[in-house]
């Protein structure tokens, strides 16, 4: 598989070459400690494209051991900031010289589009570690004026050796979302990515060693989650976890930091995004946002608009132009330009989808696309479209991470907040209404941390983003971003010689 071209698309695109499958551990490629290995698969065929190295609880201990050495004795977190934010720079100017590369090992090993990896994850990455890289000299405290005869200042501490677990859906935007920040503040760090996706990660180890990242600061550790994730997840001497995953591996998380070092712990979880559409919107714009909101990234998205509640006035009309849209959905290559959704990421996922599609039918919701395996070598599957949906119902309760929408209609503002909050989840929510009033109430009393109003999927690096409920705490992105790998130390100092007296 490695190094052929794809002849299906339309422009002829080089499959790279896989150059790491290694553990990068203090500045080098090795062997799991094991000498065992895994299998990375390209879901477009279910062929494997390479086998990686398989962490577990020995290299974790050599990655903690390195990350430990860089933090305490080593030049990074004592590094001045500006110097740290040169390094980061160059990292990310490395990293637009080879978009091509990065964007093609994320479309082999997770089904994503090329198109969109060149022109938005992969740019988005080094655009996110500019945006970083600038704070990294504007880290500071502040003086406060105390009651009595001191006064203190605060100073902000990078907290030291983080641990960021990581999920296959977006395997350089997540990768950065975590380290950027962390990196700035002067941490030292083990990424762990998730099992079907390493490829990415450990070409940006080698990169960030171009750089001039010293050893020891950025490891990576390939493996399984219940063996090298949980090894890192209750390691005495990491200080904080960054997780992103399923809620019920953000759990795990909790409990092994509860068990272990009590260490820092911030989850970025699952989701159950509702989408409202209100009877003033203009239906073609609000279809559009429908379908980009299911759809993008095959479903496999934390904020997916899986949930579409839509006003009884334009329910109809909706439901017409959304299957008409949907059917004209293209679906294949993820390498071929005019193709819009590419395969989902592995066969345990495209199995899980299938089955929900299954559940939604029995329990008596209507097919109105889709809703089967599209072609007969990969993992991909029909746009598909459920109406007659309603809370309950597996599909409109539980996360598929997968191309299904559940279409409801409601009557009233009351009803859609009501039933737009009916779920564990809190991660985002889009509202479409020519209405900005309307927008911005409504936008208050939905609980999630991230509201779109007539968009979906607007992100940027200044923008926090992060979940409500059972979607996790802690923010990623923006100042929030950086502050949480960072603490606060309070030093205070008396006024007079002789306080006490
Ligand atoms: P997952 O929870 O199965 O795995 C995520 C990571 O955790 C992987 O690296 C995995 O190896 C590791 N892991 C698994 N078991 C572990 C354990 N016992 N201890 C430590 N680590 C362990 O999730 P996934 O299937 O890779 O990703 C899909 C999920 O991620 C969805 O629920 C999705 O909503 C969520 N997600 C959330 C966000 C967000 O920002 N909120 C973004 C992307 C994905």
């Amino acid at each position: 598989m490695a190094g052929e071209s794809n002849g299906s698309a339309e422009n002829v695109i080089k499959i790279p070459k896989i150059k790491f499958t290694k553990l990068f551990i203090n500045g080098e490629f090795v062997d799991s400690v094991s000498g065992k290995t895994f299998e990375t698969i390209d879901p477009r065929t279910g062929e494997v494209i390479a086998r990686v190295a398989q962490g577990d609880k020995e290299d974790v201990e050599l990655a903690v051991k390195a990350a430990r050495e860089a933090f305490d004795h080593g030049r990074w977190p004592r590094m001045p900031g500006s110097e740290r934010g040169r390094i980061m720079m160059k990292l990310a100017d490395l990293i637009d010289e080879n978009i091509e590369e990065l964007a093609a090992l994320d479309t082999i090993d997770a089904g994503k589009l090329f198109s969109m990896g060149k022109a938005m994850d992969i740019p988005g990455v080094s655009g996110l570690l500019r945006y970083f890289a600038g704070a990294a000299d504007k880290i500071h405290g502040q003086t406060l004026k105390m009651a009595n005869e001191y006064q203190a200042y605060t100073l902000l501490e990078p907290i030291g050796v983080v641990g960021h677990i990581t999920p296959w859906n977006f395997p350089s935007t997540i990768f950065f979302l975590k380290v950027a920040p962390a990196l700035t503040a002067g941490c030292t760090m083990i990424v762990k990515p998730a099992e079907q996706t390493p490829l990415s990660a450990l070409y940006y180890a080698h990169l960030a060693k171009l750089a001039g990242i010293p050893d020891g600061v950025l490891n990576v550790v390939t493996g399984f989650g219940h063996t090298a994730g949980a090894a890192i997840s209750s390691h005495m001497d990491v200080d904080k976890i960054s997780f992103t995953g399923s809620t019920e591996v953000g759990r795990l998380i909790m409990q092994a930091a509860a068990t272990s070092n009590l260490k820092a712990v911030s989850l970025e979880l699952g989701g159950k995004s509702p989408l409202v559409i209100f009877d003033d919107a203009d239906v073609d714009t609000a279809v559009h946002l429908a379908l980009l909101g299911i759809l993008y990234n095959k479903g496999e998205i934390c904020v997916a608009g899986s949930r579409v509640y839509v006003q009884e006035g334009i329910y109809d009309e909706f439901v017409k132009k959304v299957a008409e849209r949907a059917k004209t959905w293209t679906v294949g290559d993820p390498f071929d330009p005019q193709i819009l959704q590419g395969p989902q990421v592995d066969k345990t996922q495209f199995d899980k989808i299938l089955s929900y599609i299954e559940h939604g039918k029995k329990e008596g919701a209507t097919l109105l696309t889709g809703g089967k395996r599209h072609g007969e070598k990969g993992y991909y599957i029909e746009p598909t479209i459920f109406t007659d949906a309603k809370e309950g119902m597996k599909i409109v309760d539980e996360e598929i991470f997968g191309p299904v929408m559940s279409l409801m209609k409601f009557k009233t503002v009351e009803e859609a907040i009501e039933r737009a909050n009916n779920t564990r989840y809190g991660l985002a929510a889009g509202i479409v209404t020519k209405d900005l009033n309307l927008a911005n109430r409504v936008s208050r009393s939905i609980r999630a941390g991230t509201i779109w109003i007539n968009c979906y999927f607007a992100f940027d690096p200044d923008c926090p983003f992060g979940g409500y409920k059972m979607s996790g705490f802690g923010r990623d992105l923006g100042f929030q971003g950086l502050h949480k790998y960072l603490q606060v130390k309070s030093v205070v100092t008396p006024l007079h010689n002789s306080p006490w007296l």
